[in-house]
């Protein structure tokens, strides 16, 4: 293990995330626009788009208008497209950015016309109910999209991950609103990773891809699977051995039931390992599982290392790689009842990210 002077830390293998961004473009077959928002889902923007930048993707998906401010300081001039809706207040700062606003009512986007204008995507609704005009409903915007016609236009999948032909539906949703507009804009893109995953190559022109690239996805029916990004490290500071009977953290919620030795580690819910894997989770030590018994404190959580070495100063892996072990993202998600992506832009900055380059 590298790195073993810090008590915890995020390791981001960014040779990884290059790898799995190659994968989406092998199945997508168009440019990317991957999606950075969230501080890049909690893994450090900065590393990541200039790891990303190799591939020479479309543009970027960001959530606000900060977020894409971040990205131009960092000296991006691709399209930065944001993907909440903004307040009219908040658009002549979008413009001043140069950054792609999605919009998807007639307010909004004379707004955004008397604002200087610009290029802007249409946002529609084909189930999600989150944001956009109504796929059913984009007729009644004809006048406008006339007048200012969006340089492109998007849907959102709200279960891409099941296989339940709700993909399908919406892309017919879609398509249907796509021919009501008075004119196809040039860029069409509706897949987040898990349609990426199943379906291929894509239909659209841009692939919108998020969680994938960070190591999240490749469950049931999908066809391809990401590589590990991020892990989580924390070093063993205590150790001890108790009897039955004895319990371990707040609320005494683990009993002992034999002789049993208990390690510390460094790390707690301050840094991103959520409480609710106090008594559900484990982390891996020199290689093998061992279980997090107890609650997870702020600072410290508890593991029962009876069965393995273990020592003061040993790494404990609550997530990702040790070694050739590993805790994947979607099972660690799993077992705390926790989305992977909750887990990733869960992770304290407390816990410094530390870089692995790609191989050059
Ligand atoms: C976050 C987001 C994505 C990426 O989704 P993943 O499942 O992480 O690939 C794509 N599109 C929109 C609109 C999003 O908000």
């Amino acid at each position: 293990m590298r790195h073993e002077t810090r008590r915890a830390w995020v390791e981001v293998d960014l040779g990884a995330l290059k790898r799995n961004a190659r994968r989406i473009l092998e199945r997508a077959r168009v440019p990317l626009l991957p999606m950075v928002k969230s501080d890049a889902y909690g893994l450090g923007v900065s590393a990541v788009v200039r790891t990303l930048e190799g591939l020479e993707p479309w543009g970027y998906g960001v959530a606000t208008v900060e977020e894409g401010g971040e990205l131009r300081r960092l000296g991006i001039r691709r399209p930065v497209i944001v993907f909440t809706p903004l307040l009219a207040e908040e658009l002549a700062g979008a413009r001043a950015l140069e950054l792609t606003p999605t919009l998807g009512d007639a307010a909004r986007i004379s707004a955004w016309r008397s604002s200087g204008g610009g290029p802007w995507h249409l946002a529609i609704d084909t189930g999600m109910n989150r944001s956009g005009v109504a796929w059913d409903r984009v007729g009644e915007l004809k006048d406008i999209l006339a007048t200012v016609p969006p340089e492109g236009a998007f849907t959102h999948f709200h279960s891409a991950e099941r296989n339940d032909g709700s993909i399908a539906l919406q892309q017919q949703r879609f398509r249907e609103a796509l021919a009501m507009l008075p004119a196809v804009p040039r860029y069409l893109h509706a897949e987040n990773s898990p349609a990426v995953e199943r379906q291929s190559p894509s239909p659209w022109s841009l692939a919108r891809s998020g969680v994938f690239l960070y190591g999240g996805g490749g469950e049931a029916g999908a066809e391809t699977a990401p590589e590990c990004v991020a892990s989580f490290h924390a070093r063993i500071v205590d150790l001890r051995t108790i009897v039955a009977g004895d319990t371990v953290s707040y609320g005494a919620t683990w009993t002992a039931t034999g002789t049993r030795r208990i390690a510390t580690a460094a790390a707690g819910y301050a840094d991103g390992i959520r409480r609710c894997l106090g008594n559900r989770g484990h982390a891996l030590v020199n290689g093998r599982r061992a279980p997090i018994v107890g609650v997870v404190t702020m600072d410290m959580a508890m593991l029962d290392v009876t069965d393995l070495d273990c020592s003061v100063g040993d790494v404990a892996t609550f997530l990702g790689r040790q070694g050739r072990a590993e805790l994947a993202l979607g099972d660690v998600a799993a077992s705390g009842d926790l989305s992977p992506y909750e887990l990733l832009v869960g992770l304290k900055l407390r816990a410094p990210r530390v870089y692995l380059e790609p191989p050059a």
